[in-house]
């Protein structure tokens, strides 16, 4: 994470990134106070440091494989909103990403 940071404030001719922008989904696992945490110890002593991490939670949706609607539910609801169904496909809430980074 803090390397693909790094790698795009370097090919943007920053020298220090300010906001990191990262984008969780709420069923990744992902507890976003232990990133911070770990940022914290990785980023010391690069361009890195001292940067603020936002994060965007996403939440999770699925995609029906009875009715084929995309809809968004509760990670303590996992059926089809739409016919109730539980056979699905989760097309998002698993992802870590870097969304944007702001860099002087
Ligand atoms: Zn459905």
């Amino acid at each position: 994470m803090l390397r693909t940071a790094s790698r795009a404030a370097k090919e943007n001719g920053a020298s220090r990134i300010r906001t990191i922008t990262l984008s969780l989904g709420i069923y990744s696992g992902i507890v976003p106070e232990y990133v911070e945490n770990c940022f914290r110890e990785i980023s010391k002593g690069t361009e890195a440091e001292g940067a603020r991490l936002v994060f965007h939670e996403l939440p999770v949706r699925i995609r029906c494989r009875k009715c084929g609607g995309e809809s968004q539910v509760d990670t303590d609801t996992f059926q089809c909103p739409r016919c109730g169904a539980a056979d699905y496909q989760m097309i998002q809430g698993r992802e870590f990403y870097i969304e944007s980074l702001e860099a002087d």
